[in-house]
């Protein structure tokens, strides 16, 4: 008996069609490949090693780029919220990486520093998400100073983060990327908007540079949408069936008791739970898949387990492989279920969560 625990199969196929229809979609921009939290759970280093066409990497803590750098990493690597300590910029010098400017400190922090390389710099407008980024009006002075200092690598690129891309119909997008082209019209510079939403539905929002997330993991940023043509899901969650019961009408399962069988069936328990970064809150009914069909999650989810109901008929077994996202079984409708987004259920999947490549 060799039973598999929590294992993410990782599908690096899956990962180069995905970042060759993104760079279909918009030919002529560079593609800025995000990375963050650990590849969205996909693992850090190994998505990007299988990103040979890439041309810049984008993270969002100095740890991760050191990671990178650590695993022999090259291309250039962006800081998406720049850096969080004056002393990290002798950092990012000596590794060679980009850093996003968004506000004054990091700006002050930059122009008095003693470099003996200059840093690239990626200038963050504020263009109505009112998250990060420096307002309309400081942009004239930002530039000047990012432009007069011998620290900064000349050009530098602009950019501003899309709030609403997902929403075709939300007209807040057309305003971000106006008030973006009126903003840096004059400037000749390159331009980065578009996150995977943006990629896929607005394609003004282009520009030089492209930042795909989510997208490269064949998973959909639209949350009406589930599935994109031609985009496949890099990542499969699975365990195997540890127990198969028969249980009686009017049985009791899982902690609090909070699901009680209406006749006698049989259940199974997965080796999955919270503590690999399976939704706790999903409900009874989220749909699982085992041998070809879907039966749903029964009970309250456990750490290391769930339970889900056969059906009185089943003929499981012990041994059997179970997908909880993937292929067959879009990470997207687990998310819905469970009340929140893929990218959260991706980014949480835990470190004793094998990760094995697919055959
Ligand atoms: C995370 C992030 C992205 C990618 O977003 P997706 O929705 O996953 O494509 C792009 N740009 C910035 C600044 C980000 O922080």
């Amino acid at each position: 008996m060799t039973l598999h625990t929590a294992t993410a199969v990782i599908d690096l196929d899956a990962l180069s069609n995905n970042y060759r229809l993104i760079q279909s979609l918009s030919p002529n921009a560079k593609v800025l490949a995000v990375l963050k939290a650990n590849g969205y759970g996909h693992g850090l280093e190994l998505i990007a090693k299988a990103l040979p066409n890439a041309d810049a990497f984008g993270v969002a803590r100095i740890d991760e780029a050191l990671a990178l750098r650590a695993a022999g990493i090259v291309k250039p690597i962006v800081l998406l919220e720049g850096f969080f300590a004056e002393e990290d910029i002798d950092t990012l010098a000596a590794n060679n990486l980009q850093t996003i400017v968004h506000n004054e400190q990091q700006l002050a922090a930059i122009v008095n520093a003693n470099l003996d390389v200059p840093l690239k710099v990626w200038l963050k407008i504020d263009t109505g998400m009112h998250r990060l980024g420096i307002n309309p009006e400081q942009l004239s002075d930002f530039y000047q100073a990012l432009s007069q200092s011998k620290n900064v690598q000349q050009p530098i690129v602009l950019m501003s983060h899309l709030g609403c891309a997902d929403d075709k119909a939300n007209t807040a997008t057309t305003q971000q990327i106006t008030l973006f082209d009126e903003l840096t019209a004059d400037l000749p510079l390159e331009k980065s908007l578009a996150n995977s939403a943006g990629v896929l539905l607005w394609p003004e929002s282009h520009y030089q540079w492209i930042r795909p997330g989510l997208l490269l993991y064949g998973v959909s940023p639209l949350s009406t949408d589930v599935g994109i043509d031609g985009i496949l899901p890099v990542m499969t969650l699975q365990s195997s069936l540890i127990a198969v019961r028969e249980i009686a009408a009017g049985a009791a399962v899982g902690y609090g008791g909070t699901w009680i069988s209406e006749k006698s069936t049989r259940i199974g328990v997965v080796a999955i739970g919270y503590g690999d970064g399976y939704p706790r809150h999903a409900p009874n009914g989220t749909p699982v898949l085992i041998n070809g069909r879907r039966v749903p999650l029964i009970g309250r989810v456990s750490m290391d387990m769930i339970t889900v109901d056969l059906g009185a008929e089943s003929e499981d077994n012990v041994g059997d492989i179970t997908t909880l996202w993937g292929k067959g079984l879009a990470v997207e409708e687990v998310a819905v279920f469970a009340t929140t987004i893929p990218y959260e259920l991706l980014c949480n999947i835990t470190r004793r969560v094998h990760v094995q490549l697919a055959k």
